[in-house]
């Protein structure tokens, strides 16, 4: 189970895992665990999602959705 919901309420597990394979002693072989900063919000965020932008989707990730549908809306 490794989704956007369990990243986002499992940052302290992730942030260990990151924090372990900074010091070179990662928890798997190649651990794809990264730190970003979320598009959205600005906040830090820890995920093994490759394509991820946003700490959370449904928060931030909507955040621009909405704009573009009023825009659409105005248009
Ligand atoms: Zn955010």
């Amino acid at each position: 189970m490794w989704n956007c919901d369990w990243e986002y309420q499992h940052q302290d597990v992730l942030k260990n895992c990151y924090e372990r394979k900074m010091a070179g002693r990662p928890y798997g072989k190649n651990d794809p665990v990264r730190k970003i900063i979320c598009e959205g919000c600005g906040c830090v965020f820890y995920t093994r999602i490759w394509s991820k932008k946003y700490c959370y989707y449904k928060k931030c990730g909507n955040t621009g959705y909405k704009k573009q549908l009023i825009q659409r809306r105005l248009a």
